[in-house]
């Protein structure tokens, strides 16, 4: 059992408001002011507790940056287009996306960088990373903040890490899951006393007949709405690099991760990382209820082949030394691997676009 100053914190606010929401718990874990997992480090890399694909090949954020540049020529290359990252990190996705647009040099002039990003010390990051970059850069604390104007919306791993409310099944109806205390004062899951009202006729069709002790997970954001409608009212394009699953389905997916292990939830607040598998069905339809056009689901693997991973891998590989050659080629097998618990297959694309920009790269076979 771990203590955390952030459990102390838990503990406090149950036994003074009563059981806390999955989500709520959620939400202090990751993004708690002092004492949340993004807040205070760099989680990224070896030595940290997961890594992510900009950070295993450079190919991955430079091939990002070239759809971007296409989506930008579909867009009818506006002279000015937002490019806007939802968690950064370190900012290796947006440095090779920028690198490799400069083949484009009319869209590069174009860009102004908008970062979301609430983590002061990864935001510190960027800041050095992007120190010599010749493209002007805002931060921002949430999405709505970015001014109007025609976007390109970038997101890899983001979304997994925004908070998701459970709910239980039960004989007589959903009830919220909920964290509390047992009688030691440690952290347990439990049910509130209550059903969810009205709640039978909320859930997706596909759980309406669920057994009895069936969770159902959902993030009540409204982040995939407002990516729908600005790109539906303003122009523009999203591209979303996540693991989750295609279609709106039952079981808990939420999970810690510490160390590159997987660690118990409760035991240790603040100090593993937290995150949920993304239902990309939801999200595809609340987008689309915006007017927006939806691509996808394909997974990472067919979509860093289409955009011709292969390619750029032999080219790379040609002008480089051999161990560097190496490196890049070891690298890009990862992201394509195609194993059931490869990340090639896990991890999913997803486009949304404005309907006027016709297909997206990428996504030739699947229009919805
Ligand atoms: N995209 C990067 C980092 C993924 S980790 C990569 O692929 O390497 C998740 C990122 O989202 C971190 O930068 C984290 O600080 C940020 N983040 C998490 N929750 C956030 C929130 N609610 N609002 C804004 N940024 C958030």
């Amino acid at each position: 059992m771990t203590d955390t100053p952030l459990k102390d914190e838990i503990r406090r606010r149950i036994s003074m408001a009563g059981p806390m929401p999955v989500r709520q718990f959620m939400m202090h874990c990751l993004t708690h002011p002092q004492h949340g997992y993004y807040m205070t480090r760099d989680p990224l890399g070896r030595a940290g507790d997961f890594i992510t694909s900009p950070e295993i090949s450079q190919v991955f954020g430079e091939l990002v940056g070239l759809w971007a540049a296409s989506a930008w020529h579909l867009m009818a290359q506006p002279d000015n287009v937002r490019l806007i990252e939802l968690g950064p990190g370190r900012g290796t996705m947006m440095l090779d996306a920028m690198r490799a647009a400069q083949v484009v040099p009319a869209f590069r002039q174009a860009i102004v960088l908008h970062l979301v990003e609430i983590s002061p010390a990864l935001r510190e990051r960027q800041q050095q990373a992007f120190a010599a970059l010749d493209v002007p850069v805002m931060w921002h604390q949430s999405f709505d903040e970015v001014p109007d104007g025609p976007a390109i919306v970038l997101a890899n791993e983001f979304f997994d890490a925004l908070p998701v409310n459970q709910a239980i099944k039960q004989f007589n109806g959903w009830y919220e899951r909920v964290v509390e205390l047992d009688p030691d004062g440690n952290l347990k899951f439990g049910l509130a006393n209550e059903t969810i009202p009205l709640f039978e006729q909320l859930v997706p069709a596909a759980l309406r007949d669920a057994p009895i002790g069936t969770i159902y997970e959902w993030r009540g954001d409204n982040l995939p709405l407002a990516i729908g409608r600005r790109l539906a009212h303003q122009g523009g394009a999203a591209l979303i690099i996540d693991y989750g699953y295609d279609k709106t389905a039952a079981g808990e997916t939420l999970q810690a991760v510490s160390g590159h292990g997987y660690v118990d939830p409760l035991d240790a607040p603040g100090a593993a990382d937290l995150t949920a598998h993304v239902d990309f069905q939801a999200f595809a339809d609340a987008a689309e209820s915006m007017g927006a056009r939806v691509f996808g689901p394909i997974a990472q693997a067919t979509f860093l082949r289409r955009l011709g991973i292969e390619k750029r891998v032999e080219t790379l590989s040609a002008l480089a030394p051999s161990e560097l050659a190496a490196q890049i080629d070891s690298g890009v097998k990862r992201l394509i691997a195609e194993g059931p618990k490869d990340m090639g297959t896990l991890f999913k694309v997803m486009a949304i676009a404005n309907p006027s920009l016709g297909t997206i790269p990428g996504f030739e076979l699947e229009t919805r």
